[in-house]
C-alpha cells in the first residue's frame, strides 16, 4: 500500500503539470471551456487507466467510502461518468464531482495535439468549443499548419485567413499521447492498459480493498 501511496503523489505531480501545460495552451488560444458544459463527461466510455483513478481510490479509501463506492459502481448502469453531477436533463451542463482528482484525460481533453493514422501532428477540440468559438478554432489549425483539413475545417480556414482581424499566433499544441506516456511511465502494469473510466475505478478501488484487508495496518510498513 505504501508503493501506492507513493505512485499516487507522482501521478498527482504529473496532473498538476499537466493541467498547467493544457490549459496555458487553451487559454493562449482563447479555447476555454464553454461555461457549465460538462458534454464530455456525459459518456460512461471515456478511456482511461487505473492508474489515473488510482488518487480518487486512494481518497475514497483514506475518507472510508472505498467499499460503498465500490458496491455503488458494481451496480451502476448509468451513461455518463460516476463523478458526474449533473445540471441539466439531457446531461449536457454539469460538473465534475471529484475535480481534484480527476484522471489525465479530463485534464486534456477540450483542445490538445493528437497524431493522425498517417502520423501528422493535428489539433482536437471538442464540439461545444468548436460550436461557441469556430473563428478561435481556425486560428489554431491555421497556426499549427496541418496539411490534411477536412471540409468543414478547410471552410472555416478559409473564412478566417480572409479576416484580419483575427490574430494567429503559431502556438503548437500539447500532445495528448505524450501526456499518457508521461502517467504511463510510472508504472506500466497500472498505467498502460485503458479502461471504461468507471471501470478503471472499480478495478483499482477492488485492489486497494484486497490489499487492505491482507494488510490490516495499511500504513504499518507492508509494501504493496
Ligand atoms: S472524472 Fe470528472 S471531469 Fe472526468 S469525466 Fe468524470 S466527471 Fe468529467
Ligand atoms: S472539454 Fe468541451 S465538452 Fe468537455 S466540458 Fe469542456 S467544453 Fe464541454
Amino acid at each position: 500500500m505504501n508503493r501506492l501511496r507513493e505512485l499516487s503523489s507522482q501521478v498527482m505531480d504529473v496532473y498538476q503539470s499537466l493541467s498547467q501545460e493544457f490549459s496555458a495552451y487553451q487559454s493562449s488560444q482563447s479555447l476555454n471551456c464553454v461555461e457549465k458544459c460538462g458534454a464530455c463527461c456525459n459518456n460512461p466510455d471515456i478511456e482511461v487507466s487505473p492508474l489515473e483513478m488510482l488518487p480518487l481510490a486512494l481518497h475514497l479509501f483514506d475518507t472510508g467510502r472505498a467499499e460503498q463506492a465500490f458496491d455503488e459502481l458494481d451496480s451502476y448502469s448509468g451513461f455518463a461518468c460516476k463523478q458526474y453531477q449533473r445540471l441539466s436533463l439531457d446531461g449536457k451542463e454539469g460538473y465534475c464531482g471529484i475535480y481534484e482528482y480527476r484522471p489525465g484525460i479530463c485534464r486534456m481533453f477540450g483542445a490538445a495535439g493528437y497524431k493522425t493514422k498517417s502520423g501528422e501532428a493535428t489539433l482536437s477540440v471538442c464540439k461545444p468549443i468548436k460550436q461557441a468559438v469556430p473563428e478561435k478554432y481556425a486560428a489554431a489549425l491555421i497556426a499549427i499548419q496541418p496539411q490534411h483539413l477536412d471540409i468543414f475545417e478547410k471552410r472555416l480556414v478559409d473564412d478566417i485567413a480572409a479576416n484580419s482581424e483575427v490574430r494567429v499566433t503559431s502556438t503548437k499544441p500539447p500532445m495528448i499521447a505524450e501526456g499518457r506516456q508521461k502517467l504511463a511511465q510510472l508504472d506500466y502494469e497500472l498505467g498502460e492498459r485503458l479502461m471504461p473510466i468507471n471501470d478503471a475505478l472499480r478495478f483499482v478501488l477492488e485492489k486497494i480493498l484486497t490489499l487492505s484487508f491482507y494488510a490490516q495496518d495499511i500504513d504499518g510498513g507492508v509494501a504493496a
